[in-house]
C-alpha cells in the first residue's frame, strides 16, 4: 500500500486498524504454513490468485512491515493533532445557556441577568411584542386597502420575524430572572390546558 492508495490509512485510528488487520494476515499465513507447509497452496482459490504458502507469509510480511512503519512514524514524529484521537467534544450550550451566557459576557451585553428586576424584563419583552403589533398594524393595512405603508407585505413579514425572535431571546430571559426553564414552563403550559380541554397527542 502506498501513500497515494485508497485505502491508505491516514488518522491514528485507521493506522492503528491497519497493523492490526496485518498482524491478523501474517498469523493466517503463518497458521497454515504450519500446517500445511511451505509449499501447500489453497486449493479453494482460483488458479489465477493461487500462491504457495511461503510466498503468501512473504507478502503478508512485507505488508506487516508497512504497518508496523507507519506507526512508529507516527509515534517518533511530533503529534499531530490533525490525525489524533480527539476527546470528545463537550455538548453543545442549550439556547438559554447561550442567551444567558451572552447577556452576561464582557464580550457580550456585559448585563447580569439580576441587575435587572423582573419589571425591567417586562419593558422589554413588551417593548418586543408591541413592536410586533405594530408591524402586524402594518400587515392589516394590506389586508383592508389602507394607504400609508412604506415597506412591501412582505418586507413587514421579515420585519414581524425579527421581532418575534426578540420577543422569544426575552421571554427565555425572564423566565431566567424568575429562576424558571423556558422550555419547562412552555410545555408545561401546553399540557395544562390539553388536560383542561381534554385534547390528547
Ligand atoms: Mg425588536
Amino acid at each position: 500500500m502506498k501513500p497515494g492508495d485508497r485505502y491508505y490509512p491516514k488518522t491514528t485510528e485507521q493506522k492503528l486498524g491497519y497493523l492490526v488487520e496485518e498482524c491478523g494476515e501474517v498469523l493466517a499465513a503463518a497458521g497454515k504454513t504450519q500446517r500445511w507447509g511451505f509449499s501447500s497452496v489453497n486449493p479453494e482459490l482460483p488458479p489465477e490468485q493461487q500462491e504457495t504458502n511461503r510466498d503468501w507469509l512473504l507478502r503478508e510480511l512485507q505488508d506487516l512491515k508497512g504497518a508496523i512503519a507507519l506507526i512508529e512514524t507516527m509515534l517518533l514524529s511530533p503529534p499531530d493533532v490533525s490525525s489524533a484521537v480527539l476527546p470528545p467534544a463537550p455538548p453543545p450550550l442549550t439556547f438559554s445557556q447561550r442567551n444567558r451566557k451572552r447577556c452576561e459576557s464582557a464580550l457580550g451585553f456585559n448585563h447580569q441577568l439580576g441587575s435587572w428586576t423582573l419589571s425591567d424584563w417586562l419593558t422589554a419583552t413588551v417593548g418586543e411584542i408591541g413592536e410586533a403589533a405594530n408591524i402586524i398594524k402594518k400587515l392589516n393595512r394590506y389586508r383592508d386597502g389602507i394607504p400609508g405603508n412604506k415597506l412591501s407585505e412582505r418586507e413587514l413579514k421579515e420585519r414581524l420575524a425579527e421581532e418575534l425572535g426578540d420577543t422569544a431571546v426575552y421571554l427565555d430571559l425572564i423566565c431566567q430572572a424568575a429562576g424558571l426553564d423556558f422550555d419547562t414552563v412552555r410545555e408545561a403550559a401546553f399540557q395544562r390546558k390539553s388536560a383542561e380541554i381534554g385534547y390528547k397527542e
